[in-house]
């Protein structure tokens, strides 16, 4: 429960005055809000400032305002098997219930401020669940090379080590003689 008040100039502080307080009363916005800072996990995160669209509908109900929304914004990161840089894009949906009075909120709900609410903690919490653990150039990417930790996909998939395995050189003699056998 958050009792600090808002500043009505910041980005994600949305106004409910067109709205009222009469249960019933709905509203529709699609505004592009710059990306809050610091929203990112691990290896993949929403760039600072980059634009967020959102389609938002108010809803004015007994206790206070109900916000359901989606939001897309771009995705920067790094591939978490073979590190290259990696642009995706997320799409999130959201639902919360914003009191009018702290008397009938929890712990953990939020408040309206007069007639002000904040969308970022909201927006925040929906990409932060969102975000993949282990985000990926592409679901085939080979990864780095364990001998040598150069970028498979780049390599091709003929790189390999000369090792002295005498087990390894049998097993590609073995393969070199299978292709023999398919060109004859
Ligand atoms: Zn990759
Ligand atoms: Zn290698």
């Amino acid at each position: 429960m958050s009792l600090r008040s808002l500043d009505p100039r910041a980005p994600w502080v949305i106004s409910t005055h067109d709205l009222g307080r009469r249960p019933g009363s709905m509203r529709t916005l699609a505004p592009t809000l710059p990306a809050p800072v610091d929203l990112a996990v691990g290896m993949i995160g929403v760039p600072k400032d980059a634009d967020v669209e959102l389609d938002i509908r108010l809803e004015a109900v007994m206790e206070g305002v109900l916000v359901t929304g989606t939001a897309q914004a771009p995705l920067t990161g790094e591939c978490s098997r073979c590190l290259a840089p990696l642009t995706s894009e997320i799409e999130v949906d959201f639902q919360e219930l914003y009191f009018y009075s702290a008397e009938d909120a929890g712990e953990d709900d939020l408040l309206l401020d007069g007639e002000l609410l904040d969308l970022e903690p909201v927006f925040r919490d929906a990409v932060v669940l969102a975000l993949p653990l282990s985000p990926v150039c592409g679901e085939d990417c080979p990864g780095l090379c364990a001998e040598c930790g150069v970028r498979l996909a780049e390599a091709g998939p003929d790189h390999r080590h000369e090792t002295a395995d005498p087990r390894w050189a049998a097993l590609q003699g073995l393969v070199v003689e299978q292709e023999d056998d398919q060109e004859g």
